[in-house]
């Protein structure tokens, strides 16, 4: 069995990142993934055939310039320069059965005093609907912003943490506000999974942690791998059964972290056939659906499509191809299989009092060796993964990795 120095599970943005950073220094790192594709939530489908060269984002669909830690990852594997900005088109939202301007579902008299309201409001200790209720007003709060942040982090935003949900960040002026690359955001896994010095293992689902002297070995369905050092980059709820054993301290505090599951469902159709206008996406309110994510921001001329984010449990497959086609008001036949894709989402449902937990999270880790990154600490943006696998490499090297 190759000792390494570390070994990371899951080839999910975190998981990656953590890579870059340990090939950055000459480390000899191996990343167990247990699906064939690496990307997690960064999932593009490329379609073939006749349909070739279009895509549809499954999961994450934009970067922005804010992203500080993952534009200068992008730099440095020479991705900087194939940003592609992405056409700004707006949103929308599907209401009571009909596509409806946002404009026209708010109340203005109620927005005048919001900047008021702001005055001295912290976000700390609040939840999104508290905070973001009281600035706007119960009636807005509910005919769209509360529709707009469930769209936002894909399930019901109300208990969300108001200070996880957007974080101030620095922009960098010479990247595009919001973007995403040719091929999509999967174009960001696959260059980091193939960057020298960076290995993943595809098919390798970890199964056991067991400690080993000072180091870890780790069981997945084809083998034994050994490190002295270990991140888990799983989403949080495969953290907790892994750790379950080896550290039951921290598998127990992370059991406290829920999970919320998104049922995605992607559909592509011919352009000339959508009466729909161009749009960012659709936001549901009152729908089995959060939100509709559309290709219009990055225009192909002969093809369009959209990705419904639906609640979990809500409706079967074929009830979701009946509604998507209700609400684009196309012929349900357009919806041929090869046109439809599906994919199973999961992102933590972060709670109020989620800086005390991770804080406590820090200091039992502290020593052990063993990182954990993710989406389930600063928040659930790309970015806040990357940033949590800078700070945690750190941490490891200062622990002597
Ligand atoms: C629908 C949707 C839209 C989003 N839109 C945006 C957006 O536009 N912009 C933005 O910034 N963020 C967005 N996000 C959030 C962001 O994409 C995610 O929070 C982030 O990509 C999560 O990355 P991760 O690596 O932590 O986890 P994941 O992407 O979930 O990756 C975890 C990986 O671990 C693997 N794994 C799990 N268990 C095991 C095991 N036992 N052994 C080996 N491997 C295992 C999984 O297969 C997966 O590949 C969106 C998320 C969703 C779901």
């Amino acid at each position: 069995m190759v000792a390494h120095d570390l070994l990371i599970i899951g080839a999910g943005i975190s998981g990656l990142s953590m890579a870059h950073y340990a090939a950055a220094t000459g480390l000899n790192a191996r990343v167990l993934e247990q699906e064939d594709r690496v990307g997690g939530c960064l999932h593009t489908h490329r379609f073939g055939g006749e349909m070739d060269g279009f895509w549809l984002e499954l999961g994450a669909h934009s970067g922005f310039n804010s992203y500080g830690n993952l534009l200068a990852i992008l730099e440095r594997i020479g991705l900087l320069g194939r940003l592609q900005r992405r056409t700004r088109v707006g949103f929308r939202m599907s209401a009571g059965g009909a596509v409806k301007s946002i404009p026209s579902q708010l109340f203005f008299p109620a927005l005048v005093l919001a900047p008021f309201r702001l005055l001295g409001l912290i976000k700390t200790g609040r939840t999104v609907a508290e905070y973001y209720g009281h600035i706007v007003g119960r009636r807005n709060y509910a005919a769209v912003f509360e529709p707009a942040f469930d769209a936002v982090i894909c399930q019901p935003s109300g208990e969300f943490p108001a200070d996880c949900l957007f974080r101030p960040r620095p922009r960098r002026k010479d990247a595009p506000r919001g973007f995403t690359l040719p091929g999509g955001l999967q174009t960001i896994a696959d260059a980091l999974a193939g960057q020298a010095g960076i290995a993943v293992e595809r098919g390798h689902g970890a199964r056991e942690i067991r400690r080993d002297g000072g180091g870890f070995v780790v069981r997945t369905d084809r083998g034994e791998y050994s490190a002295r050092a270990l991140c888990l980059a799983t989403p949080v709820a495969a953290a907790t059964e892994l750790l379950r054993a080896p550290f039951p301290a921290i598998a127990g505090r992370l059991a406290e972290i829920e999970t919320a599951r998104i049922e995605s469902v992607g559909v592509a159709l011919p352009a000339a056939r959508l009466p729909l206008p161009p749009v960012a996406g659709l936001i549901g309110r009152d729908e089995p659906f959060y939100s509709a994510v559309s290709r219009d921001t990055v225009p192909d001329p002969d093809w369009r499509g959209l990705t419904f984010h639906f609640r979990p449990g809500v409706l079967d497959e074929e009830e979701k191809i009946a509604r998507i086609a209700q609400v684009l008001g196309i012929d349900h036949a357009l919806l041929e299989s090869g046109k439809v894709v599906s994919k199973l989402n999961q992102l933590p449902a972060l709670r109020v009092g989620h800086g005390e937990r991770t804080g406590e999270l820090s200091q039992v880790l502290a020593g052990n060796r063993l990182a954990l990154t993710g989406n389930y600490f600063g928040g659930v943006a790309i970015e806040d993964c990357v940033s949590r696998s800078r700070t945690e490499f750190e941490r490891l090297r200062r622990e002597g990795l």
